[in-house]
């Protein structure tokens, strides 16, 4: 079998274009590595776009509205170079020295490095005004907008560890807390089940599953369905948290580089490096736990570095080389 070699091999793609792929782009591109970014087709901005007011973002004391913070971001990369594509990686080759990524439209670029930024998808519960509400009263983290419940009546769905966590922490804001899970047991951990329950503001509602999201303009009631006896009834509400899961878009890649037990990509230790030399990962997509737009920002960063230094170690690996190999060659004429 031959191998051809292509024809240009970028330094850096970066596939995705939430805060950690952009602010690795911003690093890449003042580093003089000409990254590409992958932004996506039609989901170009990441998360964030879904939503409305950012106010944890450090830099904009009146906070940001989702979408403007991204698209700022993605002006700073482009501002020092960054060559954006609204593409969609289709597939990877990431096995090789060189990185084969095949696009959407069918072009294949190639690259010494590829930074993955693909994020991780919150679950929904895909019931009639759930997506209309999203930021609206509709929230999938409590860190992100607990604050602005302050006092009032909101009920998150899910019976496991993170759900608990959410709710736990909206006492801190809201007046009442309902968990509605499916279930009549938590699949959560004792002692967060038991924190839980001992919480004075938590009331649970057990075997019971959301069928809609009401509200003009804002969440004001949910539809309920009992599942041991089917009946219905509603609640009024004034905010909604989803905490039935996420999945971290790995499935691109997941049979070529190793993962988590939480189905992240396994990074060695504070670094971005995956178990594939050249291959980096920033963001959501390696992170169980945090998932902020300020951590995946400043992974970003940390894979911009990383790159950079993995290429200047292979750029010195093979102009020794080349000396060896020129040191021979006249030690043999
Ligand atoms: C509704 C909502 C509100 C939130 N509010 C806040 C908040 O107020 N403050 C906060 O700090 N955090 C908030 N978060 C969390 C925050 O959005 C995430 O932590 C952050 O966006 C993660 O950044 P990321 O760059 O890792 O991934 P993402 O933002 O998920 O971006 C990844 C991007 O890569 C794209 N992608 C995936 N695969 C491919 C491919 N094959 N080719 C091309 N592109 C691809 C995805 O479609 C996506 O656009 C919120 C999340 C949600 C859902």
């Amino acid at each position: 079998m031959t191998h051809q070699t292509p024809d240009q091999v970028h330094d850096v793609i970066i596939v995705g274009s939430g805060p950690a792929g952009y602010t690795a782009a911003v690093y890449t591109a003042r580093a003089n590595l000409s990254p590409i970014v992958l932004a996506g087709s039609v989901t170009a901005g990441g998360e964030l776009m879904n939503t409305t007011d950012v106010e944890n973002f450090p830099g904009f004391p009146e906070g940001v509205m989702g979408p403007d913070l991204m698209m700022n971001m993605e002006a700073q990369a482009r501002r020092f170079g960054a060559d954006i594509r609204h593409e969609d990686a289709t597939q990877l080759q990431l096995n090789n020295p060189i990185k084969e990524i095949t696009l959407g439209s069918g072009a294949t670029l190639h690259s010494r490095a590829v930074i993955l930024a693909t994020g991780s998808a919150y679950r929904e519960l895909g019931v009639p005004g759930e997506k209309q509400l999203s930021g609206h009263g509709v929230s999938w983290c409590a860190t992100c907008d607990g604050f602005f419940f302050r006092d009032q009546v909101i009920a998150v769905v899910g019976g496991g560890d993170s759900a608990m966590e959410e709710a736990l922490f909206l006492t801190k804001f809201a007046s009442k807390v309902y968990v509605i899970h499916r279930r009549d047991t938590l699949r959560a951990s004792q002692i967060m089940a038991d924190r839980a329950k001992a919480n004075e503001k938590i009331e649970f509602i057990w075997d019971t599953e959301v069928t809609e999201v009401r509200g003009d303009g804002k969440v004001s009631q949910l539809g309920l369905r009992n599942l041991v006896d089917g009946s219905e009834s509603t609640l009024d509400v004034t905010g909604l948290f989803v905490a039935i899961g996420h999945d971290p878009r790995v499935q691109l890649f997941s049979d070529q580089l190793d993962l988590t037990p939480d189905g992240t990509v396994q990074v060695i230790g504070r670094t971005s490096r995956t178990s594939l030399p050249g291959v980096f990962a920033a963001g959501d997509v390696l992170d169980p736990h945090y998932r902020q737009a300020i951590t995946a920002a400043g992974s970003g960063c940390v894979a911009a570095l990383d790159v950079e230094e993995y290429l200047a170690d292979a750029a010195d690996t093979d102009a020794s080389e080349t000396r060896e190999s020129q040191n021979l060659h006249a030690a043999a004429t």
